[in-house]
């Protein structure tokens, strides 16, 4: 970038001192021109002035400072010349300066020499009498002029280009100081003086950034806590095994035992699961396959496959609610369901209710999953939803919990953009109502 603007600076500069030079040529030859031909018209009208015998004289002088004069009649033939035998020479009256002074009174032109590096200036005046006087003289092209210009436009074009090349490489490193600074500076939120221009972007970065470094935490937190979750099943499957391996255990013991086995192994398989399923729909890559579902439908189905679980908890549960229909996958919502319906069952007391409804309001479609179970503090309200955190910790484990049930429910309702809204009071029970957009 810096290089390329350095590029830019000095290209414009080149240009503009190209431009600069010619221009200042074309101005010069135009006063140069202006001015000979003022010269010769003084000269011509002091000639007008003057006695033909003065003429004579006066021509005999300026043929020595290489000035020519003709004196025509009032038909162009030409009278006297002080150059050549006035004789030998043709008619006049058609070139241009004699034609417009017989008609205007004062005439001139430019004609190409018959070498390229002079032109020779004319400028002719009618006398009194009719007669025509003509004044010329031999100057320096414009291409002569310019090539004469020439060395002396290249020194100062070349002083020039090297002031801009300094000028440019000055201030390209001036514009590109604060973008320095701030790449330096993008993360620690130092204040850096930048463009106006660039706050929108910088804001982006930075907000990006500060994404970034969160996301980095948390995974590393994640990372952090699946491994702990893994070890704790894993160690006690391996002390059971190595108490019947030693032969420690035996008859009722050994089934104890495989039973611990066998609860831990589940539990691995539990965590292992949600792992997994919080990774897919972290991968939030593709797009998930949707169609038209009659939520409802899938809630009293998720209560059917429940009912066992209530039953062994003493839990009732129930559905309500009519026909709603929204977009989704369906694999998806059978989960959030799931999640929801378990909780509200496994944080539930003896005796308690669990109600799954689904209703319409206005164009919105609402799941309510109400419970009257322990219900959850204030203060762990906020934080339920992150990846294992739970209130009460044995008590979610001692119920199959792996901590991630409500994570996963986050995803689902953000990945349908559906909201989510959680009351609950300790000894009361919860309420969850997630809002999806009708279909
Ligand atoms: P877990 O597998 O531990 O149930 P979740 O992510 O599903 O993990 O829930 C996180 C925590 O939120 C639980 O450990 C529990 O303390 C609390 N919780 C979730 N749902 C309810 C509910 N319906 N009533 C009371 N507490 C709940």
């Amino acid at each position: 970038m810096k290089r390329r603007i350095n590029a830019y600076m000095v290209l414009v500069a080149v240009l503009g001192i190209g431009a600069t030079m010619a221009l200042l040529a074309a101005i010069f030859y135009g006063v140069f021109r202006r001015q000979i031909m003022a010269d010769l018209r003084i000269c011509a009208l002091f000639l007008q002035e003057e006695s033909p015998e003065e003429l004579l004289l006066t021509g005999t002088d300026m043929r020595e400072e290489g000035v020519r004069i003709t004196l025509l009649d009032s038909q162009g033939k030409v009278l006297y010349d002080n150059r050549t035998d006035s004789v030998d020479m043709e008619n006049h009256s058609l070139r241009p300066e004699v034609r417009q002074a017989l008609e205007q009174g004062e005439g001139q032109a430019i004609r190409r020499s018959a070498t390229l590096d002079k032109s020779t200036f004319y400028y002719a005046v009618k006398l009194a009498d009719g007669r025509v006087v003509r004044v010329a003289a031999e100057a320096e092209s414009v291409y002569s002029f310019l090539s004469g210009a020439l060395p002396g436009l290249m020194w100062v074009g070349a002083v020039l280009l090297l002031l801009s090349l300094l000028l440019a490489h000055c201030l390209t490193k001036r514009l590109m100081e604060p973008i320095g600074k701030l790449t330096d500076h993008l993360g620690d939120g130092t204040e850096i003086a930048h463009y106006e221009e660039l706050e929108p972007f910088i804001r982006t970065i930075r907000k990006q950034h500060a994404d970034i470094v969160e996301n980095a935490r948390l995974r590393q937190e994640f990372t952090a806590n699946v491994t702990h979750e893994l070890k704790t099943p894993l160690t006690s499957i391996s002390g059971y095994a190595e108490l019947i391996e030693t032969g420690m255990a035996s008859g009722e013991d050994a089934a104890r035992f495989a039973g611990g086995i066998h609860q831990s192994a589940q539990r691995l398989l539990r965590l292992i699961n949600d792992i997994i399923r919080l990774s897919e729909l972290d991968d939030s890559g593709e797009e998930q396959m949707t169609e038209r579902v009659n939520l409802r439908e899938m809630a009293v189905a998720c209560a059917e496959m429940l009912d066992v679980s209530a039953a062994r908890h003493r839990v009732r549960l129930e559905t309500g609610g009519s026909d709603c229909y929204i977009r989704g996958n369906r694999i998806m919502l059978e989960e959030l369901l799931y999640n929801l319906c378990d909780n509200a069952i496994r944080y539930n007391v003896e005796e308690g209710l669990v109600r799954l409804e689904v209703c319409r309001e206005g164009n919105r479609v609402v799941l309510t999953v109400r419970d009257t179970g322990i219900g959850i503090p204030k203060e762990h309200q906020e934080r339920i939803f992150e990846r294992f955190y739970r209130v009460d910790r044995s008590r979610s484990k001692s119920t199959g919990g792996t901590g991630l049930g409500l994570a996963i429910v986050k995803h689902i309702v953000a990945r349908h953009g559906a909201r989510l809204e959680l009351e609950s009071s300790p000894g009361q029970g919860t309420t969850v109502r997630v809002l999806f957009a009708a279909d």
